[in-house]
């Protein structure tokens, strides 16, 4: 039998303690030996706390029971994000994770909806959402799996606390022989020849080597920049917000089943609700407004009293070259970043996990493996930044520089295309794997004012009045059916309680 693989995680942070988890159900004990770093002088960046569906598939994997998560880190429900002022001042539209629609005689949907409001017979798109009305009533159930139900039409991620998220984890891996170090990291020492790192060195004099090193260390990447070089491919010219400023609030009700997302003269506002606070947060661009003055802003606009003071944070949108190098491999925020404008950031920590449980390497990284890591990583990192840059690109406000700059900025060649292909034809690209699903594209364009001028010619196989007929049943029985559902706050309630912190005396 060969000796397990020695495997050093460095840093305890979201990413840190979930690729620990992903470790210790698959390979900790019997292939490899896990330890972690982590320096709690140092800290985590301690913001995280809206979610993608792919979430539950990663607890899943791992093995974590969904309601003793959601208990354990004070989590909600999320069916979507609103976005209001985004498209211009006074707009609401909702991104949901669910379909528009269903197919009608093998064309989608989107086809028949543009078809039949040209002709001046269907109600606005949001009508035809499951989620989107779920949410515009404030309202939860778990999906059904009858693929026949309109209430099978949607999926659900989590609102939740990351820093109780991480150590919920830890409290999982822990027991399944994943070894946790604390200290501080001083220095990396490497081998002359390969360049490979060989052990880290700790400020008490420690020294942990090993065979593979993870960098989780947050945007400090000890790895990846300040001990490899790796560049950073900087994205700020079509994504210039480089701060934000984050504060939770109280509490408040009813608890909204959607992250709020609203667009501000020099960048955003985010809104999300956990079972013991609220968490807010202004994402902006320091060119156009100070400090001080978004902290200001974002205080006068909560919807509650604040709970601590607001803390600013710096970063850059961007990533890594690669992700893979060696035998060193970043995930989480040391292998980039992009602003939490559609909740990507643990996703991106998920994409890396998996491709790297897939691709487990033997005691020596095969290139072919490495290659197909860094592959999967940076179209998933590339994908991202289109969307993003799709929500500041297609506006029409006209209240600030901000906006107008990026109204007028030249996007890359693969999100002009898209666009092209949806107002021309309603044609969106829909990809085997990752982000984002046509529904999401689909939200984003007819939200912010980008509408088909054409549809498949398919679609004129079946009747208008059939087609709005059919239109006419579902928006009923998503009526009728979202009616029915428990409020989101009852169901949380009900379904995973956190214990609320105590008051102080
Ligand atoms: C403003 C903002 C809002 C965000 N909102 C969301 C969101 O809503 N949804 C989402 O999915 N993501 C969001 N993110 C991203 C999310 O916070 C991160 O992706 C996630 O927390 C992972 O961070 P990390 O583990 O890579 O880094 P960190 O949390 O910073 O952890 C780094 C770890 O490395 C350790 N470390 C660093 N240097 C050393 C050293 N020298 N020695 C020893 N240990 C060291 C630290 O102690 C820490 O344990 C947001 C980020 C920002 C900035």
């Amino acid at each position: 039998m060969t000796d397990p693989l020695d495997i050093v995680i460095v840093g305890g942070g979201t990413a840190g303690w979930m690729t620990a988890a992903a470790l210790a159900a698959t390979v900790a004990g019997r292939q490899a030996r896990v330890r972690l770093i982590e320096s709690d002088q140092i800290g985590t960046v301690g913001v995280g706390e809206a979610t993608l569906p792919q979430m539950k598939d990663f607890n899943d994997f791992v093995g974590i029971q969904e309601a003793d998560m959601m208990k354990a880190t004070q989590a909600t429900f999320k069916l979507g994000i609103e976005f209001r002022d985004w498209g211009f001042t006074g707009s609401s539209y909702i991104h949901p994770f669910g379909e528009f629609g269903q197919p009608m005689g093998g064309v989608d949907f989107i086809h028949q909806w543009v078809r039949a409001r040209q002709a001046g017979e269907a109600q606005d798109i949001e009508t035809y959402s499951y989620a989107i009305q779920a949410c515009r009533q404030g309202r939860f159930d778990f999906p059904v799996d009858d693929k026949q139900e309109v209430n099978s039409t949607y999926a659900y991620a989590y609102h939740l606390d990351a820093g109780l998220y991480a150590r919920y984890l830890r409290g999982f891996a822990e027991p399944k022989g994943v070894e946790r170090i604390e200290g501080r990291i001083v220095d990396v020492e490497r081998d002359d020849e390969t360049g490979f790192v060989t052990a880290v060195k700790l400020e008490s004099g420690e020294s942990v080597g090993g065979d593979y090193f993870i960098d989780c260390s947050g945007f400090n990447s000890l790895l990846f920049d300040k001990t490899l070089g790796v560049p950073f491919e900087d994205w700020s010219d079509w994504l210039p917000c480089d701060r934000a400023v984050a504060v939770p609030s109280e509490r408040v009700d009813p608890m909204t089943p959607y992250t709020r997302s609203t667009a501000l003269e020099a960048g955003w506002q985010w809104r999300i609700p956990l079972q013991h606070r609220t968490g807010n947060g202004y994402v902006f661009c320091s060119n156009y407004i100070s400090d001080a003055e978004a902290s200001s802003r974002l205080l006068e606009n909560l919807d509650s009293p604040a709970l601590a003071d607001p803390r600013v944070l710096r970063f850059k949108a961007g990533r890594r070259a690669c992700s893979w190098q060696g035998n060193c491999i970043a995930v989480g925020l040391s292998s980039g970043f992009l602003e939490p404008l559609e909740s990507t950031s643990i996703y991106l920590i998920q994409v890396a996990i998996m491709a790297l449980t897939q691709l487990f390497p033997g005691r020596r990284p095969d290139p072919a493996l490495v290659a197909e890591f860094n592959r999967l990583v940076d179209y998933e990192y590339d994908r991202v930044r289109d969307f993003l840059i799709l929500h500041y690109h297609l506006n029409s406000r006209d209240d600030s520089a901000l906006w107008r700059r990026c109204r007028e900025m030249p996007v890359p060649d693969s999100l002009r295309e898209k666009m092209e292909m949806f107002r021309r034809r309603g044609f969106v690209e829909r990809y085997r794997f990752g982000l984002f699903a046509p529904p999401s594209w689909i939200s984003v364009y007819m939200g912010q004012g980008l509408l088909p001028e054409g549809f498949e010619p398919f679609a004129r196989n079946a009747s208008l009045a059939t087609v709005t007929d059919r239109m006419r049943t579902l928006a009923g029985n998503i009526e009728s059916r979202v009616q029915a559902m428990p409020r989101h706050a009852d169901f949380v309630a009900d379904y995973c309680p956190a214990d609320l912190p105590e008051a102080p005396a």
